[in-house]
């Protein structure tokens, strides 16, 4: 008879990749990780692809198992024990800062990283290396509409309402979205909306694969949402649509708005724009008239040098309506990094503390530097944001030392040869990855870290609703946590004792300390216990109390605001920060393909992913095709003020003719972020990722 195996083992768990933070289980029989998805609010069952194929890159041959170092400028990257890679991060950091000040030595985190990470990952920058300069890439991902929200409602949560009211609305305004690409099991709750008979409209300058579904779909040219949110916005005044008594009972500042979309006039946005004013006057109304009305914007919307005052433009507009916490209707943004959400909520963001507090607000220092153990006025103020800091990297005012956790900015960052170029001219680059992205490429140090289902921890999903990770396995011999790495660099780095143990590589201890540190603040994780996670589907912040309630809804009876009220705030269209001319007479934006997270790093090696989007390529419609004589698949140039990538051409009617499209996922010579734009908001330091000009040419073969 044969004997039985060893039973197989099993971790309930979410996906490693997006904000969704799909429900799977992981089994492993006889060392084979499979995933099999889990009934979770979220995803009810359904994985997209990259879900179904996330255990592959746990055993990958391109896996790091032991840190890399570089002896010189140009060589290789060779292998080497902890010890030596430790050892000379601490001499480079020790170096730097001896010469150049405690700014010298920056790090930049990622929107990828646990709870416990983010906020571990902002305690070692300010209390172990003592520099301001701290932030992540989630800048490049929320920040627009998470400054927005700050402004208009007091506080930022992606989705201030459960993911299962979207289900509910009788209208559904999808702005720069597109989740049926980005983000599929989120399609099974729009699904409920349309066999409720709701309503679902799309604004995107490309007929995605979400506009394919819509009832309407509105087609403005990049650049010109927020014109459209103010044409929608006059349409409910002068047609009498406004929620009169909601505005007066829990707003402020609407006289300002009224007077500013009064000159805001539909048929000027339809020239502007190109959305006609029927398009207009039938949206507005479809959502004034609902009862259950839900505005949602992403990327699309809030990628650009105005995005917060876009994002900004649609909240007028909801607020307007009524919409945000009247129940089943409301405002909110899809966060897309898969701890997007939790991310900016602990630390790693260069004007906040733990518990979203706001770095330069006194009693938030007091606080934070207390649960530290360190004197308050030793603790740095705020940094700067993402990309200011990385153009600054290697300049003789700038740091000279960069740690990178969670983010692979060669490929990601707007104006990326520049970046590359900044990183290079770096004394030390350390990158803590467990593949070697093109990032790690580039490191003096490359230390091999643990994956998702190697670690316990926490993530805060795109609803703010705190999960768990849970570990399958150990991580293979000669690979640390991320959280070992922050803890014995600062053994070495820092020998006295802080209250706070930032020593301790235990992600539940850590968590622990979160939650003190968090107590009081916006986001408030005082309530929130591992134990409680796992009873239950998660956690909602705020939850201040252990046995009190959490909060899956916000907004119900006030808002976060010193006298509860949402503030209007006025806004006006102003063109993209690069205008189109006769050198460069295209709109150029960027995006993702179903096959694909972010940088691609993670993804790129994953079989069935790489067969199913091998490579880049470039949109263009037909008719500019026919001008350009490029034919389907021919390899096209586009080129901006900045740089060019070359990709070969898919012609597609489902993008407007004075634009193109490339998705960001691949470097080399098919890296979008060669072209884009590196104007930022002024408020959220957000790049305009998705719109510069461009030319078109087929390339010469
Ligand atoms: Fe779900 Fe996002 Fe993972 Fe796809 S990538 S399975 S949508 S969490």
């Amino acid at each position: 008879a044969t004997r039985p195996g060893p039973a197989p083992r099993q971790a309930a768990t979410h996906c490693p990749y997006c904000a969704l933070q799909c429900g799977m289980t992981l089994r492993e029989t006889d060392g084979r990780v499979e995933v099999l998805p889990r009934q979770f609010p979220t995803n009810r069952g359904g994985l997209c692809q990259k879900g179904w194929t996330a255990a592959e890159l746990l055993d990958h041959p391109d896996r790091l198992t032991t840190p890399l170092l570089r002896d010189r400028p140009g060589g290789e990257l060779r292998p080497a024990s902890w010890d030596e890679a430790l050892d000379r991060i601490v001499t480079g950091i020790r170096t730097v800062q001896a010469g150049h000040g405690r700014d010298a030595v920056a790090v930049f985190g990622g929107g990828g990283l646990t709870n416990e990470k983010a906020y571990a990952l902002g305690r070692f920058a300010r209390v172990t290396l003592r520099t301001r300069l701290i932030d992540y890439n989630g800048r490049w991902c929320m920040s627009s509409a998470a400054a927005a929200g700050t402004r208009a409602f007091g506080i930022d949560r992606g989705l201030p309402f459960p993911l299962t009211d979207l289900g509910h609305a009788d209208t559904l305004l999808l702005v720069g979205a597109n989740p049926a690409e980005t983000m599929p099991p989120l399609m099974r709750h729009l699904a409920d909306q349309r066999r409720r008979g709701g309503r679902l409209i799309v604004v995107d300058p490309r007929v995605t694969a979400t506009a394919r579904q819509a009832d309407l779909h509105l087609q403005p040219l990049p650049g010109t949402d927020l014109a459209v949110a103010n044409a929608l916005l006059h349409i409910a005044l002068t047609e009498g649509l406004l929620d009169r008594d909601y505005v007066a009972a829990r707003t402020t500042g609407f006289d300002e708005v009224r007077r500013t979309v009064a000159g805001c006039l539909p048929a000027e946005v339809e020239r502007l724009s190109g959305v006609p004013v029927a398009d207009l006057e039938a949206t507005a109304r479809a959502l004034a008239t609902a009862d259950r009305a839900i505005i949602l914007t992403a990327r699309g919307a809030e990628q650009h040098a105005k995005g917060v005052d876009t994002v900004t433009a649609f909240i007028n507009l909801a607020l307007a309506l009524g919409l945000p916490g009247r129940p089943g209707s409301g405002y909110g943004c899809l966060t897309g990094q898969g701890n997007g959400q939790g991310g900016r909520e602990h630390g790693q963001k260069a004007d906040q503390l733990p518990g979203y507090r706001r770095i330069d607000d006194p009693v938030a220092r007091a606080h934070v530097a207390g649960v530290w153990g360190v004197p308050v006025d030793e603790l740095p103020g705020p940094g700067v944001p993402a990309y200011e800091l990385l153009d600054s990297l290697g300049t003789p005012e700038g740091p000279k030392a960069l740690l990178v956790l969670g983010s692979n900015p060669v490929v990601s960052a707007p104006r990326a040869a520049r970046v590359e170029s900044r990183l290079r001219a770096l004394d030390l680059l350390v990158v803590a990855d467990f593949l070697r992205s093109e990032t790690a490429e580039l490191a003096d140090v490359v230390l091999p870290v643990a994956q998702w289902a190697e670690e316990d921890g926490t993530m805060t999903n795109l609803e703010g609703r705190v999960l768990r990770r849970r570990a399958l396995r150990e991580p293979p011999p000669g690979v640390r946590t991320d959280l070992a790495v922050l803890a014995d660099l600062t053994a070495r780095l820092d020998a006295s004792a802080h209250p706070s143990d930032p020593r301790s590589a235990d992600p539940r201890a850590v968590f622990e300390e979160l939650r003190r540190a968090s107590a009081g603040g916006p986001a408030d994780y005082a309530g929130v216990t591992w134990d409680r996670i796992d009873t239950d589907t998660g956690v909602f912040w705020p939850c201040p109390v252990v046995d009190g309630p959490d909060t899956p809804r916000l907004f119900v009876d006030s808002f976060p605001t010193p006298d509860g009220r949402a503030r209007f705030r006025p806004v006006t269209h102003r063109p993209a920060a690069e205008p189109v001319d006769a050198a460069h007479p295209l709109h150029f934006t960027t995006g993702r393909v179903l096959a694909h997270y972010q940088s691609g790093a993670q993804t790129r090696r994953v079989d069935a992913l790489r067969r199913a989007a091998p490579g880049g390529f470039v949109e263009l419609h037909p008719d500019l095709a026919a001008r350009l004589g490029v034919a389907d698949g021919d390899e096209v140039r586009v080129v901006s003020r900045r740089g060019e990538l070359r990709a070969p051409a898919r012609l597609t009617p489902t993008i407007r003719p004075d634009t193109v499209f490339a998705p960001f996922h691949w470097p080399g010579a098919a890296r979008a972020n060669s072209v884009t734009n590196d104007a930022v908001d002024p408020v959220s330091g957000m790049p305009e990722f998705k719109i510069c000009a461009v030319r078109v040419e087929r390339a010469e073969p």
